[in-house]
């Protein structure tokens, strides 16, 4: 594509391509290494970020063997996520660039829903209350619901449109259904469990509290967790739960925040889907932690933020050699996704990425999402 050019002949190979963008399910940019990063790439970037479509970066002509040279790493500048090399002369990375385009193709017997529905995925063991949470929601948010018989046999998909959003919830209360061969319906019930969670944008990890945490519920929080979604726990049938006192949400929030430790941005919060306690408190919680999961925060206060962060606690330091942040800059959303250039990769330890991530969470508010940190080094002419 030559963006700006009157020529008849690139004018129709410019409307050939947007044909072509409009009928893909995905989409690969090959730029050319040896070019750099032009103003046409930025100006295809944009064309292809409004497609909507998903695109694959593919810088080719990397010919060489190991870690790509330093100019590579121009590319992150166009926004569209980590670049691909590849060489289209010898094959390198080829595997690696299919393997990220079949990540695009269209699952099948999945009903779409359009960006502007939070998909959300009720996820926990059987009779938690998770029917009984979808019900609740459908019937006191005075709004309009359809169940979609899900073509993936046991899960229904409610679509909930109110004057706040829309939403559709993913219900995975099928899992209950009887079946012969017990000792298989965990295994069951948490691979369809997974399967909702890829298809969410917020995942709701529901315990009941009469019974409290289990193993289950960590491993499929822990899967939410690593494939970058928003998570909220909601400990259901508060009303159940006798003598309570004062104090007793807050010692039992912080028994569940140690079991969910590894995943210390999702909010807990106490609910009974029967009386309605708290349901529009996670109603508006839905709504925030789905936003905060797009989130986009743009480079400049972000590099404001890290002159901040290392003036305030200096980087470490290892055989007199100190680690530099020299930028950070975010490259995708859900999660969001945060690139570090630093000098030397070995001297960013965990403890300054985890500083890093917590500035990050506190200035931007990125509560109820896990975020990524990636970190690349300069090249080693730069390596000072
Ligand atoms: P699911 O298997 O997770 O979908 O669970 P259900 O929604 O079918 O609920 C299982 C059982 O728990 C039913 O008997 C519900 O009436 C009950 N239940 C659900 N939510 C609550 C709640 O908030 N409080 C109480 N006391 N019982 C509830």
């Amino acid at each position: 594509i030559e963006p700006a050019s009157d020529d008849v002949i690139l004018a129709q190979m410019r409307r050939q391509a947007q044909v072509a963008i409009e009928k893909a399910d995905v989409i690969v940019f090959l730029t050319d290494m040896r070019c750099g990063v032009t103003a046409d790439d930025y100006e295809v970037a944009s064309m292809l970020q409004k497609s909507g479509k998903p695109v694959i970066l593919a810088v080719n002509k990397c010919d060489g063997i190991g870690e790509p040279p330093p100019e590579f790493y121009e590319f992150y500048n166009l926004g569209m996520g980590d670049p691909f090399p590849v060489s289209a002369l010898h094959g390198h990375g080829s595997g690696d660039l299919l393997d990220e385009i079949f990540k695009y193709f269209p699952k099948e017997d999945t009903p779409e829903y359009d960006e502007e529905y939070i998909k959300v995925a009720v996820i926990g063991k059987p009779n938690v209350g998770k029917s009984s949470l979808i019900n609740r929601i459908a019937g006191e948010e005075r709004a309009i619901v359809s169940d979609i018989a899900g073509t993936t046999r046991d899960a229904t998909d409610t679509i909930i449109e109110n004057e706040d959003g829309k939403y559709v919830f993913i219900d995975t209360a099928g899992i209950r259904r009887k079946s012969k061969i017990t000792e298989k319906i965990e295994h069951y019930s948490v691979l369809r469990a997974y399967m909702a969670v890829d298809r969410a944008d917020v995942c709701v990890i529901v315990i009941d509290a009469l019974v409290g945490f289990t193993d289950q519920d960590s491993k499929v929080a822990g899967y939410a967790h690593e494939q970058g979604k928003a998570c909220i726990i909601v400990v259901n049938k508060w009303d159940a739960v006798e003598g309570k006192e004062t104090n007793t949400m807050e010692l039992q929030r912080r028994g569940y925040a140690e079991c969910f430790s590894f995943m210390g941005y999702a909010p807990i919060i106490f609910i009974s889907a029967q009386t309605g306690y708290n349901v529009n408190k996670l109603m508006q919680l839905i709504r925030d932690v789905d936003a905060q999961n797009g989130a986009r925060v743009p480079t400049g206060v972000l590099n404001e933020m890290l002159a901040r962060a290392t003036a305030k606690v200096q980087p470490p330091s290892d055989k007199g050699k100190r680690l530099k942040v020299f930028y950070v800059t975010q490259i995708s959303t859900r999660p969001p996704t945060f690139v570090c250039f630093v000098n030397q990769k070995a001297l960013f330890h965990f403890s300054y990425q985890r500083y890093l991530e917590n500035q990050i969470r506190a200035v931007f508010g990125l509560t109820g999402t896990p975020i990524r940190i990636t970190i690349r080094q300069k090249g080693d002419k730069e390596d000072m």
